[in-house]
């Protein structure tokens, strides 16, 4: 599932090829997306320029003249940039065609994306206006984790990864923030020390900046928007990792279920 780094990178990836361009069409060969996409929609953003490819938390914000898109990967969706006659694959769900004779084509087998167009402020869209800060901002700080965390007896990856918190920090990147901020993902919030929530913090950034600098984790159904697999996993510590030695310490990495998901950690090096 694309997480916060895969979709940043995507902006990066697109924002060079879209900025600036005149939307010729919107051609919708599947609107039965997670939503579906209204069938006013392509009239709306045709003949648009687009002005900025931005982000909040994992939607793809394309800001138009008159209106923004926001654009949600789902589990499985991926955009890229071609030339518009390429021929289209399976899953492929809609073209934004450009003056540049390029296209943005998302496809997206599991159809858990989105795309929503709003003319109103787009960070007061029901999508958006309850979102928690995001983990590079300057609002998600150590003195914010530390008051978040206090009266919380739920286990620390848990409330790290509730984006009722702070935004983008998935499965993959909780266990590495806490693998790096040496704190076992079981541990109740509220018995984590003032140092630890700051390490913490310090962690959850550097992950993510780093997974972003190298285009995202590798997953199965994730390509970055112009068509390379992100290199992020070969850096992991811990994700995916069960039985292999510690990159620090050289014990087993070991694995146990959380909350219906994967969690990785060393016994050694995480207290
Ligand atoms: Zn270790």
């Amino acid at each position: 599932m694309p997480e916060l780094p895969e979709v940043e990178t995507t902006r990066r990836g697109i924002e060079p090829h879209v900025v600036g361009r005149r939307i010729v069409s919107l051609a919708v060969y599947e609107p039965r997306l997670r939503w579906r996409v209204p069938n006013s929609l392509p009239a709306q953003v045709a003949g648009q320029k687009i002005r900025v490819a931005g982000r909040r938390a994992k939607y793809l914000l394309i800001e138009l003249e008159s209106g923004t898109l926001l654009l949600h990967l789902g589990m499985s969706g991926n955009l890229r940039v071609l030339p518009a006659q390429t021929p289209r694959l399976a899953h492929d769900h809609f073209d934004l065609l450009l003056d540049s004779g390029q296209t943005l084509r998302f496809n997206d087998p599991r159809r858990f994306g989105s795309l929503h167009y709003t003319t109103e402020a787009v960070d007061q869209h029901p999508l958006l206006a309850r979102l928690a800060p995001e983990p590079l901002d300057v609002a998600f700080n150590t003195e914010y984790l530390w008051r978040a965390t206090r009266r919380r007896s739920v286990a620390i990856k848990q409330l790290i990864m509730n984006s009722l918190l702070v935004v983008g920090v998935g499965n993959i990147y909780a266990s590495e923030a806490l693998f790096r901020a040496r704190v076992r993902p079981r541990r109740s919030a509220r018995s984590l020390s003032r140092e630890e929530v700051a390490r913490l913090v310090r962690s959850i950034r550097a992950v993510l900046k780093a997974a972003i600098r190298t285009g995202g984790t590798t997953l199965r159904d994730y390509v970055g928007a112009n068509g390379n697999p992100g290199y992020f996993r070969q850096k992991l510590f811990v994700y995916e990792r069960a039985g292999q030695p510690c990159r620090k310490c050289r014990k087993p990495i070991r694995q146990f279920t959380q909350g219906q998901r994967s969690t990785y950690y060393c016994t050694s090096c995480q207290k």
